[in-house]
């Protein structure tokens, strides 16, 4: 496990904020991110549990039995007036932020064929993964410009887009385009932060088991058995947080704007 007190870089706990922290690989993240030592902000749509959903009140369990302190945040993240109190509070409860984890993501309700994709599905997707996860890492950033600054740790920002940046699924245009786009967002504020020392990177899933994947898991047990992934299984959760945690804690120092795939060699192309 990676840790950032171990490694020395911190004389102060770091502080992660970490979007669509509930479940599936935020969830995932958060945890690990803990158990290197970080605090953690966790952003999501609801606090309570559900049946269907652990929700950010079974998080802040198991993240007190990491000794982490958290900070559980009920917001929509497409929902642009609300950032500002987004880091309002953390602010009051860390007085500090190291590195944002852009997590939260939607695929489309409905999988349509690119010829029939309406102006509705394709609004609310980007809403999400484009447009609200913008302007969030533009209203954390100036305040991770401070912490930065302050000279006491190490800053990051890591977007979670897919292998949908690249790959094209005919069936849910709008989620490919908004990891697209999200791929660029990531290069750019790469090239901005870099003079601050805040590192920012992009980290690709593939096939990961997790709730937005339960309704399509025949197909891709079907694909993974014929090959599709070559390492031949379905991606954990666990395995982007890992990923994750070894960026946040400066295992890649000395790269930014830097695309990390983590798809089981999806990203291989082959003859
Ligand atoms: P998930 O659906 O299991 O979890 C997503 C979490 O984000 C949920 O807790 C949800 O409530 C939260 N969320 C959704 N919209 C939100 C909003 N507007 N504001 C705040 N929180 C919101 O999905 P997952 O599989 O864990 O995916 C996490 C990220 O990884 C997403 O960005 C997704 O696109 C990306 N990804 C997933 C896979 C995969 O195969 N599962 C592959 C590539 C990329």
């Amino acid at each position: 496990m990676k840790s950032v007190e171990k490694r020395g870089l911190m004389d102060n706990r770091p502080v992660a904020v970490v979007t669509g922290a509930s479940r599936g690989i935020g969830r995932a993240i958060a945890l690990d991110l803990a158990g290197a030592g970080f605090d953690i902000a966790g952003i999501d749509l609801a606090l309570k549990t559900t049946p269907e959903r652990a929700g950010l009140d079974g998080l802040a369990v198991e993240l007190a039995d990491l000794g982490a302190a958290f900070l559980p945040i009920e917001a929509d993240i497409s929902l642009l007036e609300g950032h500002g109190k987004i880091v309002t509070d953390i602010e009051e409860a860390f007085g500090r932020i190291d590195t944002l984890v852009n997590n939260a993501g939607i695929a489309p309700l409905e999988r349509r064929d690119v010829l029939e994709t309406t102006p509705e599905s394709f609004d609310e997707v980007l809403s999400v993964n484009l447009r609200g996860t913008f302007f969030l890492t533009q209203a954390i950033a100036g305040r991770m410009i401070e912490t930065a600054e302050a000279g006491d740790g190490f800053s990051s920002i890591i977007f979670i887009t897919s292998i949908s940046a690249e790959v094209s699924s005919v069936n849910r245009v709008e989620y490919c385009v908004s990891k697209a786009g999200l791929s660029m967002v990531s290069t750019v504020f790469a090239d901005r932060l870099a003079e601050h020392g805040i590192r920012v990177y992009e980290v690709r899933p593939g096939i990961i088991e997790t709730d937005m994947t339960a309704l399509v898991k025949e197909k891709y047990d079907r694909l993974i058995d014929g090959g599709a992934v070559p390492l031949g299984r379905w991606g954990q959760p666990d395995d982007i947080a890992r990923v994750v945690t070894s960026l946040a804690c400066a295992d890649l120092g000395y790269s930014t704007g830097t695309v990390i795939d983590a798809s089981g060699g999806m990203n291989i192309r082959s003859l």
